[in-house]
């Protein structure tokens, strides 16, 4: 019998999982580009996690995208781990090597950094204080992207503040944590202005801050996509700031892992947007 090549094999672990565009967003791209290849949601719990990590590769996967709950928990299990996903304290996107070794990477915030230079590329690093709202996973991710494009200061407020001022032991001293109660104090004279809180996604309150010092030209982002134009973004816009929705933070994070796994890099334009939107 003749030994076919094996059809390469890729899929995100969550739990739960069917919520997650990933499928939509690499099976587009898989047939936009007519590679022979799968992805493939898997619903993991986390008691299965150690198990299904080390079956995957002998089921002919190359690798995997990982969500929550497991985000943090898959670097104790990772042989190697990318200086920033060891950072950030969590990966994404893991890479099943030919010598059997797992490498796992983090690039929410290159797909951070990618969208805002796709969507806002006049800004630049240079241009003043970022002020950043929440304090979670995502907002780490996004917080070392910038401290190493270079910006000058990160002004950050979180509910919880405990947790903002992790982040700037852990991060470093750029940051300036504010109360959340002032956390509107940040907007003065800052060039970019980020929610990463999950207030603004459908069946959650909104982002209530007030936006007074929100300077007209200020880039305003928003890591929720979920609707696309969140409360804050609309008020950012309407006070005359450039505003950049979060699908494409998805899109771009995506980008590494697919051309890692399936050689092929691929592109994030209007068509992709379309075909995970209309998913
Ligand atoms: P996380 O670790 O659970 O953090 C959630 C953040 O939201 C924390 O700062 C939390 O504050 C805050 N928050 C939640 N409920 C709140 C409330 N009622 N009032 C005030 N603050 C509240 O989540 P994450 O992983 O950082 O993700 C955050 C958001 O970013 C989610 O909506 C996620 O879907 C989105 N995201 C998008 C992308 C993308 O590609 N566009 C990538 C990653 C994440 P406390 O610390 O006080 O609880």
């Amino acid at each position: 019998m003749t030994d076919l090549p094996r059809i390469p094999l890729a899929g995100v672990i969550g739990h739960p999982i069917a919520h997650s565009r990933s499928p939509a967003l690499h099976g587009f791209w898989l047939k936009r580009y007519g590679i022979k290849g799968h992805y493939i949601p898997m619903d993991i719990t986390p008691a299965d996690l150690a198990e299904a990590l080390k079956m995957l590769p002998k089921l002919g996967f190359v690798g995997i995208n990982v969500t929550i709950p497991h985000k943090e928990t898959i670097l104790k299990l990772a042989d190697v781990v990318t200086d920033r996903a060891a950072l950030i304290g969590a990966a994404n996107t893991l890479i099943f090597r030919k010598d059997g070794k797992i490498h796992a990477d983090n690039t929410d915030g290159a797909g951070f950094m990618a969208n805002l230079r796709q969507h806002a590329p006049h800004w630049q690093p240079a241009d003043g204080p970022v002020a950043l709202f929440g304090a979670g996973g995502a907002a780490r991710a996004v917080i070392a992207a910038l401290i190493e494009v270079g910006v000058p200061e990160i002004r950050i407020a979180n509910r919880t503040r405990l947790r903002a001022e992790v982040l700037r032991s852990d991060l470093g001293a750029k940051l300036v944590v504010y109360d959340w109660v002032h956390a509107g104090d940040m907007l003065e004279g800052a060039a970019l202005v980020i929610n990463s809180t999950s207030l603004g996604m459908t069946g959650k309150p909104d982002l209530r801050l007030p936006l007074h010092a929100l300077e007209r030209g200020a880039v305003a982002t928003d890591l929720v996509y979920t609707p696309l134009m969140t409360p804050f973004l609309t008020e950012a816009k309407s006070r005359g700031a450039h505003i950049v929705d979060g699908l494409g933070m998805l899109l771009h994070q995506a980008a590494p892992g697919f051309e890692r796994w399936f050689n092929h890099r691929p592109e994030v334009d209007d068509a992709t947007r379309a075909a995970v939107l209309g998913a």
